[in-house]
């Protein structure tokens, strides 16, 4: 197997054992992105000179016997809605076509922090909006497994760049899908962790009640070792919370006897392809070979999920987007003669449609007059989620159902339909919506394109979603394969 091919952990063996270097390991894995990238398009920027520098200097810190940590020498892809001091940081918006960020995100400063080495920025939908990378104003992602198909999104580069092995590990965003969503359609590992797990500081933000950064892997021991080093308190984030992270290694356990696993009825039934619902069962039943106890169980209100959250994002996206005005950051139009027309001018021929679409959506339902009838009353129906997921909880240690109702679909087939777009995330947004945390792993392939398994958990329960991932991955070999690309 070639350096780009490996996981961080059997890379990080490697480098442990003297086998290898921090250099060989970024020069492996440029050189596939220089072979592939022509035909996945999955990075924005790729930071070949800076990367080879790090290498050197990260080889000289190991030859002086210093202590390395799990992501030392590690090359990491990083989501271009992610703030990178002194690289390009676009979102995937022209309105951010020129913005240099002067400082990084937390989880950023955490990685260079532990010794990795940034390889490039990942394209997204424009600001995270959309689930295909479609909607990003610069380049449409393929997916490594079908070039003619969409990877996915909002974090379809991440996913993407991972699959195709031009990364080892990748940050994504998700609001309401863009980290699992990608990561089932890739065949890769993609976990949302709890809201308030990891630091926001440095996400160009979205909806802020629902966006939380975690890690696409090729595997789940990765997606562990990586959340541990994203996660933690940050005093420049108030909703990161202040809880002890624990090395997430230690619940990679090969054990599911007597877990209550919850099937997810209502993700099983209208609008989820056949083939997808006979993966899942199939994921369920051996699952239960290995000693789960699996049950049906029924959750009435997912069903408003996708309705409440297009009505709580949109409002949330149409305040964030507020900053965008032509002063702060960014593009700023040349035809403007005076202050509000330098303001429309500036959003005008900044932001892309879906992102127009939203902010009007959003200012919308927050208007006087509608704001109770529509605002408000996602609210209410976002508690009534959160307390259908607790419940559900009382019973079960962990639910599964499919984490996208279909395989990855046709460049261009959802493009001109945004309301069939946006139910590619009927499966993901209530979690999202309940602040819960769940992985996406792969389990199994249709029509030569891989297929995801969701696992939810309840608040601050990684540590289970991991253990049950774990178990499933090291009973079956689908995360084994590899698209083939040349
Ligand atoms: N696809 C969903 C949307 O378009 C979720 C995106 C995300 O999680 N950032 O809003």
């Amino acid at each position: 197997m070639e350096l780009f091919e490996l996981t961080a952990h059997e890379l990080h063996a490697k480098l442990d054992r003297k086998e290898t270097s921090a250099e060989e390991i970024v020069r492996s894995v440029l050189g596939r992105i220089s072979r592939v990238e022509n035909s996945v398009s999955a990075f924005m920027t790729v930071n070949i000179d800076e990367a080879i520098t790090k290498a050197k200097e990260i080889d000289e810190y190991i030859a002086s016997g210093k202590k390395i940590t799990p992501l030392t020498g590690i090359p990491i892809a990083i989501k271009d809605n992610m703030c990178t001091r002194g690289i390009l940081t676009t979102a995937s918006s022209k309105i951010l076509r020129n913005y240099i960020p002067p400082y990084n995100a937390t989880v950023v400063e955490k990685i260079l922090q532990a010794g990795a080495i940034p390889i490039g920025k990942t394209n997204l939908d424009e600001f995270a909006m959309g689930s295909s990378t479609e909607n990003s104003a610069y380049k449409v992602t393929k997916n490594p497994w079908n070039l003619g198909t969409v990877p996915g999104g909002s974090s379809g580069g991440s996913a993407a760049c991972i699959a195709a092995d031009e990364a080892i590990l990748a940050f994504g965003s998700d609001t309401g899908g863009s980290i699992r969503q990608p990561a089932s359609f890739c065949g890769v590992v993609g976990l949302k962790p709890t809201y308030g797990r990891v630091s926001r500081y440095g996400l160009i933000a979205f909806a802020s009640s629902l966006d939380q950064i975690g890690p696409l892997t090729k595997d789940v021991t990765d997606a562990a070792i990586f959340l541990t080093s994203m996660a933690g308190h940050d005093p420049k984030d108030s909703t990161s919370v202040e809880l002890p992270v624990p090395d997430y290694r230690r619940s990679l356990i090969d054990d599911v006897k007597n877990l209550k696993i919850g099937v997810i009825k209502e993700l099983l039934g209208e609008g989820i392809g056949s083939s997808i619902k006979k993966s899942i069962l199939e994921a369920a039943e051996l699952l239960k070979k290995l000693g789960a106890k699996v049950e049906e169980v029924s959750m009435p209100t997912l069903k408003y999920g996708v309705a409440t959250y297009y009505l709580l994002a949109t409002a949330e996206a149409s305040s964030n987007l507020e900053r965008y005005d032509g002063v702060k950051y960014g593009h700023r139009s040349d035809e403007a003669n005076d202050l509000l027309s330098m303001y429309y001018n500036t959003r005008r021929e900044g932001f892309g449609p879906e992102v127009k679409r939203r902010i009007m959506l959003g200012t919308y339902a927050l208007s006087a007059g509608y704001y109770d009838a529509y605002y408000l009353k996602a609210q209410k129906v976002r508690t009534l989620i959160k307390n259908d997921f607790d419940k559900a909880f009382s019973k079960f240690d962990c639910l599964i159902s499919p984490t996208a109702p279909s395989i990855a679909f046709k460049i261009g087939e959802k493009t001109d339909d945004p309301l069939s777009m946006y139910l590619s995330d009927i499966a993901t947004i209530p979690v999202n919506l309940a602040g819960i945390p769940a992985i996406s792993i792969p389990c199994g392939f249709v029509n030569d394109l891989p297929v995801g398994l969701q696992i939810i958990g309840k608040a601050f329960s990684e540590e289970m979603l991991f253990r049950v991932a774990y178990t499933y991955e090291q009973n079956t070999e689908w995360h084994k394969r590899k698209p083939k690309l040349t």
